[in-house]
């Protein structure tokens, strides 16, 4: 009964893993692949494998939106496309933890309020911090932006490799996934998508992910 009422008032996963948990769990990995897991070389890999997911995945502990609350409104009434083209990014597939490598095109018409250039890449390093889906990435970011700034429109172009698909799976290399998201005057005006869109070209012409 008492068994009961905790498991009520403490959800599943909220319960915290400590380190030594995580570094066992690597170690089980390891021999579980076959692997002596107290030879010289991999004394050390449960806990360099805890402190690399911690970097892989520290965008949890942070607040997107908050990010792109410090905005600036004298902007001289400036309302034509602000674009931030290329953002590399690193993130890990949700299905086989597998990197999704890629980069990021961001653009948005502001309404009235504009941020920091640096902040939209903070955004982007906020999202790919952490497990995801190419597609929800993507829309993540978009939606932020448009949630928080309240731009005229945003649009979103996210290119990326797949290593689920490289190094497992149908062994594919050299293909991208291109993923986007238009949201108001991007998605109504065929004239300021394309000229977003000409942009992401010209980069990605010049230079593959
Ligand atoms: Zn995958």
């Amino acid at each position: 009964m008492t068994r009961q009422l905790e498991t009520i008032s403490e959800p599943s996963g909220v319960e915290p893993i400590s380190d030594a948990e995580a570094e066992r769990a690597f170690r089980t990995i390891l021999k579980w692949i076959g692997e002596d897991a107290d030879r010289d070389g991999l004394r050390e890999t449960p806990n360099r494998l805890v402190r690399s997911f911690r970097e892989y995945f520290s965008g949890y502990e942070e607040d997107p939106a908050q990010v792109l609350r410090k905005t600036f409104s004298e902007v001289e009434g400036y309302d034509e496309m602000i674009v931030l083209r290329g953002v590399t990014f690193e993130s890990h597939c949700e299905h086989h933890l597998a990197p999704i490598i890629g980069r990021v095109w961001v653009g948005y018409i502001p309404h009235r309020r504009v941020v920091g250039i640096s902040k939209l890449a903070r955004l982007v390093e906020i999202f790919s911090k952490r497990l995801q889906i190419q597609e929800r990435l993507t829309a993540q970011i978009a939606n932020t932006i448009d949630d928080v700034l309240k731009p005229a429109g945003v649009a979103v172009v996210v290119k990326a490799a797949h290593h689920c698909m490289i190094s497992r799976g149908v062994h594919k290399r050299g293909a991208d996934l291109v993923t986007s998201r238009m949201l108001g005057v991007f998605r109504d005006q065929p004239a300021t998508r394309s000229e977003f869109l000409s942009l992401v070209n010209a980069d990605t012409t010049e230079q593959r992910v």
